[in-house]
Protein backbone atom coordinates (compact mmCIF):
# COMPACT_ATOMS: atom_id res chain seq x y z
CA UNK A 1 0.00 0.00 0.00
CA UNK A 2 1.09 3.47 -1.05
CA UNK A 3 1.60 5.15 1.83
CA UNK A 4 1.65 9.45 1.40
CA UNK A 5 5.45 11.16 2.14
CA UNK A 6 4.80 12.74 5.88
CA UNK A 7 8.25 13.95 7.18
CA UNK A 8 10.96 13.63 4.94
CA UNK A 9 8.56 13.80 1.68
CA UNK A 10 6.21 16.21 2.55
CA UNK A 11 6.92 19.72 0.76
CA UNK A 12 7.22 22.97 3.06
CA UNK A 13 3.97 23.89 1.54
CA UNK A 14 1.84 20.75 2.22
CA UNK A 15 2.63 21.36 5.62
CA UNK A 16 1.82 24.99 5.33
CA UNK A 17 -1.44 23.95 3.65
CA UNK A 18 -1.94 21.92 7.08
CA UNK A 19 -1.87 23.88 9.10
CA UNK A 20 -3.84 26.72 7.40
CA UNK A 21 -6.71 23.68 7.50
CA UNK A 22 -6.56 23.50 11.05
CA UNK A 23 -6.54 27.64 11.38
CA UNK A 24 -9.91 27.77 8.97
CA UNK A 25 -10.98 24.67 11.52
CA UNK A 26 -10.37 26.97 14.84
CA UNK A 27 -11.77 30.17 13.48
CA UNK A 28 -15.13 28.02 13.52
CA UNK A 29 -14.82 28.14 16.99
CA UNK A 30 -14.94 32.24 17.16
CA UNK A 31 -18.47 33.91 17.97
CA UNK A 32 -18.44 36.61 15.92
CA UNK A 33 -21.43 37.01 13.89
CA UNK A 34 -18.85 38.40 10.59
CA UNK A 35 -15.47 37.97 11.16
CA UNK A 36 -14.13 34.53 12.22
CA UNK A 37 -10.36 34.12 12.42
CA UNK A 38 -8.14 31.39 13.47
CA UNK A 39 -4.53 31.36 14.60
CA UNK A 40 -2.43 28.37 14.84
CA UNK A 41 1.44 28.34 16.25
CA UNK A 42 3.87 25.63 15.34
CA UNK A 43 7.49 25.57 16.45
CA UNK A 44 10.52 24.59 14.22
CA UNK A 45 9.35 20.91 14.66
CA UNK A 46 6.41 21.32 13.56
CA UNK A 47 4.75 20.81 16.72
CA UNK A 48 1.51 22.78 17.43
CA UNK A 49 2.50 25.43 20.60
CA UNK A 50 -0.92 27.60 20.76
CA UNK A 51 -3.83 27.93 19.21
CA UNK A 52 -6.56 30.93 18.54
CA UNK A 53 -9.56 32.53 17.76
CA UNK A 54 -11.02 36.24 17.68
CA UNK A 55 -13.23 36.67 20.90
CA UNK A 56 -14.08 38.65 24.25
CA UNK A 57 -11.10 38.10 26.66
CA UNK A 58 -12.01 35.32 29.08
CA UNK A 59 -15.07 35.82 31.45
CA UNK A 60 -16.28 38.74 29.75
CA UNK A 61 -19.80 38.40 28.48
CA UNK A 62 -20.03 37.86 24.39
CA UNK A 63 -23.81 39.20 24.33
CA UNK A 64 -25.26 39.31 20.69
CA UNK A 65 -25.96 43.45 21.53
CA UNK A 66 -21.59 43.73 21.77
CA UNK A 67 -21.14 41.28 18.92
CA UNK A 68 -23.37 42.81 16.48
CA UNK A 69 -22.19 46.42 17.23
CA UNK A 70 -18.75 47.16 15.56
CA UNK A 71 -17.55 49.78 17.24
CA UNK A 72 -18.25 47.91 20.30
CA UNK A 73 -16.73 44.76 19.30
CA UNK A 74 -13.53 46.11 17.89
CA UNK A 75 -12.88 47.58 20.96
CA UNK A 76 -13.55 44.55 22.83
CA UNK A 77 -12.33 41.62 20.75
CA UNK A 78 -9.20 40.15 20.73
CA UNK A 79 -7.33 39.00 17.72
CA UNK A 80 -6.41 35.30 17.27
CA UNK A 81 -2.96 35.47 16.72
CA UNK A 82 -2.97 37.54 20.08
CA UNK A 83 -4.77 34.88 21.60
CA UNK A 84 -2.67 32.36 20.19
CA UNK A 85 0.48 34.06 21.64
CA UNK A 86 -0.96 35.12 25.00
CA UNK A 87 -1.88 31.02 25.22
CA UNK A 88 1.28 30.39 24.03
CA UNK A 89 2.83 31.18 27.39
CA UNK A 90 6.34 32.60 25.80
CA UNK A 91 6.90 29.40 24.28
CA UNK A 92 6.74 31.45 20.50
CA UNK A 93 10.31 31.98 19.52
CA UNK A 94 11.34 30.76 16.78
CA UNK A 95 8.02 29.74 15.24
CA UNK A 96 5.80 30.33 12.24
CA UNK A 97 2.39 31.25 12.79
CA UNK A 98 -0.86 30.54 10.64
CA UNK A 99 -3.38 33.07 10.31
CA UNK A 100 -7.06 32.35 8.51
CA UNK A 101 -8.56 33.85 6.48
CA UNK A 102 -6.12 36.67 6.00
CA UNK A 103 -2.63 38.32 7.24
CA UNK A 104 -2.45 39.95 10.28
CA UNK A 105 -3.36 43.79 11.31
CA UNK A 106 0.09 46.13 12.24
CA UNK A 107 -0.83 46.40 16.00
CA UNK A 108 -0.97 42.16 15.77
CA UNK A 109 2.03 42.34 13.32
CA UNK A 110 3.86 44.32 15.97
CA UNK A 111 3.15 41.65 18.67
CA UNK A 112 4.39 38.78 16.52
CA UNK A 113 7.64 40.22 15.97
CA UNK A 114 8.32 41.04 19.56
CA UNK A 115 7.10 37.41 20.51
CA UNK A 116 9.94 35.99 18.29
CA UNK A 117 7.71 34.70 15.12
CA UNK A 118 9.98 34.22 12.15
CA UNK A 119 7.41 33.22 9.91
CA UNK A 120 3.90 34.04 9.07
CA UNK A 121 1.59 32.27 6.31
CA UNK A 122 -1.79 33.18 5.71
CA UNK A 123 -4.02 33.06 2.60
CA UNK A 124 -3.72 36.20 -0.11
CA UNK A 125 -6.52 39.02 0.45
CA UNK A 126 -7.36 42.18 -1.45
CA UNK A 127 -9.23 43.59 0.58
CA UNK A 128 -9.27 47.33 0.29
CA UNK A 129 -10.86 48.10 3.30
CA UNK A 130 -7.67 46.33 5.23
CA UNK A 131 -5.03 46.99 2.15
CA UNK A 132 -3.21 49.97 4.57
CA UNK A 133 -3.23 48.08 7.46
CA UNK A 134 -1.86 44.85 5.71
CA UNK A 135 0.89 47.31 3.45
CA UNK A 136 1.87 48.51 7.04
CA UNK A 137 2.26 44.53 8.38
CA UNK A 138 4.22 43.90 5.13
CA UNK A 139 6.78 46.63 5.80
CA UNK A 140 6.89 45.66 9.39
CA UNK A 141 7.94 41.85 8.72
CA UNK A 142 9.84 42.80 6.06
CA UNK A 143 12.06 45.41 8.04
CA UNK A 144 11.99 43.11 11.40
CA UNK A 145 13.28 40.19 9.43
CA UNK A 146 9.82 37.81 9.69
CA UNK A 147 9.10 35.89 6.53
CA UNK A 148 5.72 36.25 5.47
CA UNK A 149 3.84 33.78 2.80
CA UNK A 150 0.83 34.64 1.13
CA UNK A 151 -0.95 31.48 -0.17
CA UNK A 152 -3.93 31.57 -2.62
CA UNK A 153 -6.89 33.83 -1.64
CA UNK A 154 -9.65 31.52 -0.02
CA UNK A 155 -13.56 31.91 -0.45
CA UNK A 156 -14.35 33.15 3.32
CA UNK A 157 -15.82 35.54 5.23
CA UNK A 158 -18.81 38.26 4.59
CA UNK A 159 -17.18 40.86 2.13
CA UNK A 160 -15.25 38.19 0.58
CA UNK A 161 -16.09 38.17 -3.47
CA UNK A 162 -17.52 35.06 -4.16
CA UNK A 163 -15.19 33.80 -6.97
CA UNK A 164 -17.46 30.99 -7.63
CA UNK A 165 -20.31 33.01 -8.68
CA UNK A 166 -21.72 31.41 -11.89
CA UNK A 167 -20.27 28.11 -11.52
CA UNK A 168 -23.35 26.32 -10.64
CA UNK A 169 -25.79 28.16 -12.17
ZN1 LIG B 1 -4.94 41.90 14.50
Amino acid sequence: MKRAAIGTGASVANWDERFLALAEHVAHWSKDPSTQTGAVIVDANRRVVSLGYNGFARGVDDTPERLNDRETKYKMIVHCERNAILFASGNTAGSTLYTWPFMSCAPCAAMIIQAGVIRCVAPQNDNPRWAPDFLLSKEMFKEAGVELVLTDPVLANDWLIPMNVGEHG
